[in-house]
């Protein structure tokens, strides 16, 4: 099931009533957050370093046009080139040039966010270009033609029985009849695939978790290796990463990687974690003859020292989606947007619009679990909230749903009033539901009620309850 974030309801209407998504939602619960709570147990200064990470991401964009300066530097001091891209378009655009110098016809793919969010690989395809996705879980993605439904593990709505599947459909030049039962035959299976590309990629793109300004370097953490095959074989190594990828020094990228790899697979240290810096040096066994960072802007030097600033201190370690009860529910797809969960809610609107994606940050139930466990300790939910406030500002909402906001917000303000309305209606909402308990259906609530019920209240306030109490407390 893939929608945009206009279609949210219904997407998320589709994810709850699909079992097997349901079942696959269960691996999420089950993994990332046991893992997480004994990695962070493991490690007694985990908050500590979290602090430090949150400082180094603040102090850095702080002095984001300083450290860019000295990345670039950097970058050309190794032999590399930086090229800025404030659009997608531009990037696609810088990417498509390259590749023409190059005189590309196969690209290998890893780890980058950031060439979905552009549009990559339908402007490559577009240009007679094969794209060749290199992380097992964007691969499946790939030959399924969906999106990630998890910034960290794209195919977590999958089985390995719908995996086999795609396999045994788009593998045609395999025996029909070999076995597709187990994860390990179709990683075997995918690993042979892959290799031949690796080996023939004219130009691999990746993205970066990190960039370091101190060294000019790009960092990328990989459980698989493809990442290191991706930029070390082909002759070109193109990196496409936003700006607010950057990190002063080594150790600042060193003290993230700690608190990233914890607070998305609860592992240590990832499996690869590989630094590239320039092009192959003649004393150098291997690696690409050029080398080329692309840094994306889109809409991130206007976060800057605005409202959703703090959002730029994310490292996409998906903690946030993990944690939250509504990703939990519905899964990926259903937000529509290339970033889901609460991360995705705050970002999708800053990156892409408003008014295309307002669903987003009104599908949280403001549990506050997102930013706990937040390793960057970004406000999700009051980031969520000011993108309310300017959905409300911009009357995007249905004009009954304004009508009904602007009427709370007059009585809410004015507490004698809004102690005299809660009177009158309490006994009258009591009186309903005296003999049931519950309400099971209730006019202008029906999304609440059609799912679930609401307890019938007393038929008196709080403060009406309390008055009578200290009344009947005094001598
Ligand atoms: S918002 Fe925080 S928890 Fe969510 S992905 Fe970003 S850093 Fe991780």
């Amino acid at each position: 099931m893939q929608g945009t974030p206009a279609s949210f309801e219904d997407n998320a209407a589709q994810a709850v009533a699909d079992a097997q998504l349901q079942r696959a939602l269960t691996n999420v619960k089950r993994g990332f957050i046991a893992k997480r709570a004994d990695a962070r147990a493991r490690l007694p200064e985990f908050d500590e370093l979290c602090v430090e990470a949150s400082r180094i991401k603040d102090h850095t964009l702080a002095h984001l046009d300083l450290y860019l300066e000295a990345y670039e530097q950097r970058v050309s001091e190794s032999g590399g080139h930086v090229h800025y891209a404030p659009t997608p378009e531009d990037a696609r655009d810088i990417v498509l040039r390259l590749c023409g110098e190059a005189d590309a016809r196969l690209i290998t793919k890893a780890k980058s966010m950031v060439s979905e969010e552009i549009g990559l690989h339908a402007a490559l395809t577009a240009a007679g270009i094969e794209t060749v996705e290199t992380d097992l879980g964007e691969y499946v993605i790939q030959i399924r033609k969906e999106t990630p439904s998890h910034i960290v593990a794209p195919i977590i709505h999958l089985n390995k029985e719908q995996i086999a599947q795609d396999f045994a459909r788009v593998h045609r030049s395999l025996p029909a009849d070999r076995p597709l039962d187990t994860v390990q035959d179709l990683v075997a299976e995918a690993r042979a695939v892959l290799r031949q590309k690796f080996v023939d990629a004219d130009v691999g793109i990746t993205g970066a978790n990190l960039l370091v300004a101190e060294t000019g370097s790009s960092v990328i953490v990989t459980n698989e290796g493809n990442g290191d095959l991706t930029q070390a074989l082909p002759r070109m190594h193109i990196v496409i990463a936003s700006i607010e990828k950057l990190v002063p020094t080594l150790e600042d990228a060193c003290t993230i990687l700690r608190v990233l790899a914890r607070s998305a697979t609860g592992q240590e240290i990832t499996s690869y974690t590989t630094f590239a810096t320039g092009p192959r040096r003649p004393e150098d066994p291997d690696g690409p003859e050029s080398y080329h960072v692309i840094l994306l802007d889109n809409g991130r030097s206007e976060m800057l020292g605005g409202d959703f600033h703090a959002m730029l201190r994310c490292i996409r370690c998906g903690a946030c989606l993990n944690h939250c009860p509504v990703y939990g529910a519905i899964g990926g797809h259903a937000y529509g947007a290339l970033y889901p969960g609460p991360m995705g809610a705050v970002l999708t609107p800053a990156l892409f619009g408003l008014e295309s994606s307002r669903d987003l940050p009104n599908a949280s139930s403001f549990c506050g679990r997102c930013e706990e466990v937040c390793p960057m300790h970004i406000p999700l939910p009051d980031l969520m909230r000011r993108w309310r406030e300017r959905d409300f500002a911009r009357k995007l909402p249905p004009f009954p749903q304004r009508l009904a906001l602007k009427l709370w917000a007059y009585a809410a303000k004015r507490p004698r009033l809004y102690h005299r309305l809660s009177g009158l209606v309490m006994p009258f909402l009591g009186r309903l539901g005296r003999g049931r308990g519950r309400f099971h259906s209730l006019p202008f609530l029906h999304a609440w009620t059609d799912t679930r019920d609401l307890p019938a209240p007393e038929g008196k306030t709080f403060r009406q309850l309390f008055a009578r109490q200290r009344r009947g407390a005094r001598p």
